[in-house]
């Protein structure tokens, strides 16, 4: 029977005129951390809540508008609405606290963010995975800590995925075109207050884009879209998803970014003071800031080093192959014109790209060469990518190069569950919110009575059991699978009884984060797990890349152990990990689960996000972990040596994964007293909340970002741009001369002292230096010394020797020192040159050194 075709009319609701300001509240990304916010939405009517995706301004747009009239003559509900408000009103207009980090900035400075993905909230699909959702939360806090600060970045029109899995576990991903209606955003507009466009160059081409801003809170995020229709069809898909299409696709999107970004801000009348790269994927930001100056009369040289001083490069990945790369071809060919602005040859070009590691373009080496400011993300990758990229400083050992890192966290107000905010303003009073990064403060967690604690946990659990029994359920029979199949699989989730164990690990599903770990020996998952009276379930959830095979055969390896029928309903994958499913996860399942291989998981950060719920992590001491265990506040795996190989390695993970799951983890929670609930667990749960709490939140890492670098970076581009750029004009010619000279350098002893001395004796040190040409006041002759037991370079004390004139017969410059060593006993020492003057960011920063 033929039924005609069906067509869709969206009838909107007047807003009565009490409910008004939902409107501003829809348009202002506080909602993302803002429970009451979207609380108030959901409480209008919770089931079209649930099916626009949490979005408030969709919902605003299609809600009854019989629904809004009861709700503006509804007392209770108007006072909900005036507490929200009130506490909107207070965030906003707030007067600044005394001792913040934004005492210290100068009027007119401006940190601009870039990044490629940014993960607020699950209504404004922009974000991938924890990069996204980290660049969020920078955000967030940024706003929060009331810093000067814009962010940058793509409007996805499709964003990233969504996933679906099938009764076979493949994994179905699904893009569907974002209404721009619907999203919390606005056309930015510029000086003159019109829209704004900017223009980017492609080859053969100019490319227009178009440029919203997004509120969150105090702070505004720029996004660039190109889907115009002055554009090819080609250009309009440049910004249509989220690490979609190829290099090709990549690059545009990068130039989009990178190129377009900076040109928005110049555009609005913004002056950064200091720029922050966030991940490679924003590095061409360096080009085009030096085109502008180039255009001002500098040479290329000059131009990069006066934008590289107040430029923040902050990496993510752990391995040389993650880090973005174009072939040289393909580069040139994007940037032929960008050559010709910036005056340099294809040679000079391409040199800005380069890593011994083979003859691509890298876009890390590129944030690398144009920021003096560096760091990983975690104390362990901090480490691994002062390896990675040691090539930059060719004569520095890597432990001291100029790579330093900042531990991520995550932020409070947007993953720390409601039901802990309203137990802490009972317990602590409203200030624990202006205490959030003192540790000492936290240790109070330990005053709340076990019984309060642990109904907070479990209330925690039992709305978690209950949106993945909903999710599952929904799963399932679209999946056609039957009724009776989906008890056998919801047996264990039972949101009114929530007593069974429950482990969590979600996350994007990458090879190295070896999702299948518990899987490798069977046998021992299912004696361990399997006790009647002890039983344990896992719950799984995460997105494969949809050009990650390894990744997607992970999701059905998966499903198909959770079909096993030693598995079935022990072991469950949720499809569609999102922003609002990581957050019901990590608050309320027992143990939050992450076995990644060691050292890949540069930080990681759902596992604070379960840690600061009471949800007691169970890690590879790996990334964020490795600073965050302390013995008493978790489980930590300890990683196989990394000299053994994959399927070993496995081996032992899995054996001591087991071996604590065993003999730690399942007797300890099931170790009930009369009161229902082990005491000793509860201890573990507070001491995850009392210490991860102040030590892994966002606004410690921001403060971080502003004490390490930010500052600093505001006043070395402020030299660096005083008189005509005069400062960095003189730092690239030296820096060019030194480069000549170096390789002439050589240093020797003049005069060995005494073997042994007597405390508070004088020992002299003499040494002849060549210098090749270069000034003695080009070069730091320095002296270190440290026990014999010692084995890290902070463990040096450095002396700086004198230059005293020279050496008559040879020419060489001579230097000395005067010491007298403040310790008794054996002590080590080196001496040695480097290249150095005081406009200089990091003192090693040319990577040059020259020992005896
Ligand atoms: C926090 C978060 C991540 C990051 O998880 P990791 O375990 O750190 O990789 C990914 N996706 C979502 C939705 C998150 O909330």
């Amino acid at each position: 029977m033929k039924q005609g075709n069906t067509f869709v009319i969206e009838v909107n609701p007047k807003i009565p005129r009490k409910l008004l300001r939902l409107e501003e509240l829809a348009n202002n990304l506080w909602y993302g951390w803002d429970k009451p916010t979207r609380t108030l939405f959901a409480r209008l009517h919770p089931g079209l809540w649930d099916a626009v995706g949490h979005n408030p301004k969709v919902f605003l747009r299609r809600v009854d508008e019989k629904r809004l009239v009861e709700a503006a003559e509804d007392q209770v509900f108007l006072a909900t609405v005036n507490r929200v408000l009130s506490a909107y009103d207070t965030y906003h207009n707030e007067p600044l606290r005394r001792g913040g980090n934004h005492e210290q900035f100068k009027e007119g400075d401006l940190i601009a963010y870039f990044c490629a993905e940014f993960g607020f909230h699950e209504s404004f699909p922009i974000y991938s995975g924890g990069l996204g959702i980290l660049a969020g939360d920078h955000c967030k806090s940024a706003s929060d800590l009331r810093l000067p600060f814009v962010a940058v970045g793509l409007l996805y029109r499709q964003g990233y995925f969504s996933q679906i899995i099938d009764g076979e576990g493949n994994q179905i991903a699904t893009y569907s075109d974002s209404d721009f209606e619907d999203l919390p955003i606005l056309p930015a507009l510029g000086e003159d207050g019109k829209e704004m466009h900017v223009y980017v160059d492609l080859p053969g081409r100019i490319v227009k884009a178009n440029v919203w801003q997004v509120r969150v809170g105090h702070i505004m995020l720029y996004l660039l879209d190109t889907d115009l229709e002055e554009n090819t069809p080609e250009d309009r898909n440049i910004t249509h998803q989220l690490y979609g299409g190829d290099s090709n696709m990549r690059i545009m999107q990068e130039i989009v970014l990178g190129v377009g970004g900076v040109r928005a801000l110049r555009a609005l009348g913004l002056k950064p003071t200091v720029w922050h790269i966030n991940e490679g994927y924003a590095a061409f930001l360096v080009l085009e800031r030096a085109r502008y100056l180039v255009a001002e009369g500098l040479d290329f040289a000059s131009a990069l080093e006066a934008g590289a001083g107040n430029t923040v490069f902050t990496t993510h990945t752990p391995v040389p192959a993650g880090h973005d790369h174009f072939a040289e071809n393909t580069v040139c060919d994007y940037f032929q014109h960008m050559c010709h602005e910036l005056k340099i040859s294809r040679e000079v070009f391409l040199a800005l790209g380069r890593t011994p590691d083979g003859p691509d373009f890298n876009m890390t080496a590129l944030a690398l060469r144009g920021s003096r400011f560096h760091n990983g993300v975690s104390r362990i990758h901090g480490e691994v990518s002062s390896r990675i990229c040691a090539s930059q400083w060719p004569q520095l050992v890597p432990e001291e190069n100029p790579m330093s890192y900042v531990t991520n966290g995550v932020h409070m107000p947007t993953f720390l569950a409601q039901e802990w905010i309203d137990l802490f303003d009972n317990q602590f009073g409203y200030q624990w919110r202006h205490n959030l990064t003192e540790q000492g403060y936290w240790e109070r967690i330990d005053e709340i009575p076990d019984h309060l604690f642990w109904s907070v946990r479990q209330s925690l659990k039992s709305q978690m059991l209950e949106l993945v029994r909903f999710r599952i359920s929904q799963q399932h029979f679209r999946n056609n699978g039957s009724e009776a199949h989906l008890d056998r699989l919801l047996k264990h989730i039972d949101p009114l009884n929530p007593n069974v164990l429950t482990i969590g690990f979600a996350r994007r599903f990458a090879t190295y984060k070896r999702a299948a770990l518990l899987f490798e020996d069977p046998t021992w998952l299912s004696q361990i797990i399997s006790e009647a009276d002890r039983p344990v379930l896992f719950i799984f959830a995460g997105k494969a890349h949809p050009a990650d095979r390894p990744g997607q055969d992970l999701i059905r390896h998966i499903q198909g152990m959770s079909h096993m029928p030693e598995f079935e309903g022990k072991v469950l994958l949720v499809e569609g990990y999102d922003m609002g499913l990581a957050r019901r996860l990590v608050a309320g399942v027992d143990v939050w689960l992450n076995n990644p291989v060691y050292p890949l998981e540069a930080s990681g950060t759902s596992g604070i996000k379960a840690g600061i719920n009471g949800a007691i992590n169970f890690s590879v001491l790996d990334g964020w972990w490795g600073e965050g265990y302390d013995g008493t506040n978790g489980w930590a795996i300890k990683p196989a040596p990394t000299y053994m190989d994959d399927y070993r390695r496995n081996k032992e993970d899995s054996q001591t994964f087991y071996e604590i799951l065993q003999d730690r983890i399942v007797p300890q929670y099931y170790d009930r007293g009369k009161m229902g609930y082990s005491a000793e667990w509860i201890r573990r749960s507070k001491r995850s909340i009392g210490t991860l709490l102040p030590r892994f939140n966002s606004n410690r890492m921001v403060g971080e970002y502003v004490s390490h670098f930010y500052l600093q970076a505001s006043r070395q581009g402020e030299l660096y741009a005083r008189d005509g750029y005069v400062n960095a004009k003189n730092v690239s010619a030296w820096k060019m001369k030194i480069l000549a000279a170096w390789e002439g350098v050589e240093i020797r002893r003049l005069y060995t002292p005494k073997k042994r001395i007597q405390f508070g004796d004088k020992v002299r040190f003499e040494v002849a230096l060549k210098l090749n040409g270069l000034a003695p006041e080009d070069v730091r002759v320095e002296l270190m010394m440290r026990r014999p037991n010692r084995n890290e370079m902070k463990d040096y004390l450095h002396f700086s020797f004198s230059f005293q004139g020279l050496v008559e017969a040879t020419g060489e410059h001579l230097f000395t020192l005067d010491l007298a060593p403040d310790r008794c006993g054996h002590l080590d020492y080196k001496i040695r040159v480097y290249p150095w003057q005081e406009l200089l960011t990091h003192p090693l920063e040319m990577g040059l050194m020259v020992w005896l």
